[in-house]
Parts: C-alpha cells; structure tokens; sequence
C-alpha cells in the first residue's frame, strides 16, 4: 500500500502564470523575465506565511505588498494601490483554475488503483484553500477527510507533525508515503524529515541544499512521467 499526497499550488495545478499575467494586466506591461518576478515574489511570500495563516493579515493586502515589493525591485513602473489591484486580478484569474487533462488521467488511475491511498497537504488560509479544492474538482480524487489544510490545522508546513497527521489518516508508515510539491522548503524538507519519499518540482532550477527528494522534476512533463512512475513500482 503506497500514500501520495499532494500540495496544491503549483503541484497540483500551475499558478506561476497567472501571478504573472495579472501584473502584466494591469501594470500594461509586458515582463520581460517571468522566471525572474516569480523568484522575487516567492521569495516575498515566504515571509508572512504565518500572520496569513493565523488571519492577522488579510490575503488581498499581503499579495498586493508581495506585488509592489517585486514591482519596485524590478523597477516595473507602478503606483502605489495597484500590488492589491494585481491580486484581484490574480483572482479573478484564479477562477478559471483547472487541473491539466494529463494530471486528470494520472489522478484517474491512483483512484482506480486498490494500492493507492491520496491525501492533500496544502498551505494557507482555511477559506482559500477549500475554495481551490472546490474549483479544481478534488474531492472526485481525494476523500474530503485526507485534505489538510495547514490554517485549519493550526500548524505551518514544514512542520512534521502534519505528516504524522497524514500518517494516521491514511494509516501507513512513513516509509509508505510519497509527498509531491514544488516548494523545496515547504514541502520536501518536512517529508524527508519525516521518513517519507518526496518528488520535487523544481521548476525554477534552484539548487538544494544536503537534503533530497528521491526524484526532482523540472517540467510538467516529467511530473507527469515520474508520477506514472509511481504507479508502476507500487
Ligand atoms: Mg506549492
């Protein structure tokens, strides 16, 4: 019996894009690094993530302060009010979500497979992130109890007793369990730290320090592929 558990943003489906589209919408600009804004934003993200998910700081005015930092570290031409006017594009662009027909028919064949157990481990805000499980589908794959979400739980990823959470959920040990994410602190530390497997998407090509995910992806592609992968060896 194998576990797989899934962070949701840019694991389960692709928000680099809209993060970048809607500051192009509204600045009318055209950035000309997309790689290089995303890295400044993450990078920007991961300084409240524990104000957010406690609600000391609302969401629309975190994202719009993310914005405007990368915009004045690009020297993007902005005036100050458009950061939240860019998250509320970013919304509206979210609402158009999906999950990709390829990680359909991968979520398919784990569903259908008797050897497989799913979970969700995602960061954030009880509310926003029930709200992509609702728009992405997720519960024709995944059992509303094996989704976790970091601010109902009252505990930040990486922190391993999300794991140990996940564990008692699916009931397998940790060296049962696969975690797949793109965030290389948030979720594979936590998982090789807990005794899990790990695939990581590593898009942005960062380079990793001493610990390691099993298997490092850098595309879609090979997200796919390795995933696939995963039903073969079970
Ligand atoms: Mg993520």
């Amino acid at each position: 019996m194998t576990g797989i558990v899934f962070d949701i943003d840019d694991t389960l489906y692709v928000r680099q894009d809209m993060i970048v589209a809607a500051a192009e919408d509204v600045l009318g600009i055209k950035v000309s690094d997309p790689k290089e804004f995303i890295d400044i934003y993450y990078a920007k993200s991961d300084i409240n993530m524990d104000a957010l998910e406690s609600g000391r700081i609302k969401t629309r005015d975190i994202n719009g302060w993310r914005y405007e930092e990368t915009f004045r570290i690009l020297e993007l031409p902005f005036k100050a009010g458009d950061g939240v006017l860019t998250a509320d594009r970013y919304i509206e662009l979210q609402s158009h979500m999906a999950l990709s027909r390829d990680m359909k028919e991968v979520l398919d064949a784990f569903r259908n497979d008797p050897a497989i157990r799913l979970a969700v481990l995602t960061s954030g805000k009880s509310s926003h992130q029930w709200k992509k499980v609702e728009m992405l589908g997720l519960l024709n794959w995944f059992d509303k109890d094996n989704i976790i979400v970091t601010g109902d739980a009252g505990i930040s990823k990486p922190d391993v007793r999300l794991c140990r959470i996940i564990e008692e959920k699916l009931d397998l040990s940790p060296s049962d369990i696969w975690m797949i994410g793109d965030s290389y602190k948030h979720d594979i530390t936590g998982a090789v730290e807990s005794g899990w497997h790990s695939v990581w998407i590593n898009r942005r090509g960062i380079r990793s320090p001493d610990i390691k995910a099993d298997i490092e992806v850098a595309s879609d592609e090979e997200l796919i592929k390795a995933l696939k992968g995963l039903i073969k060896s079970c």
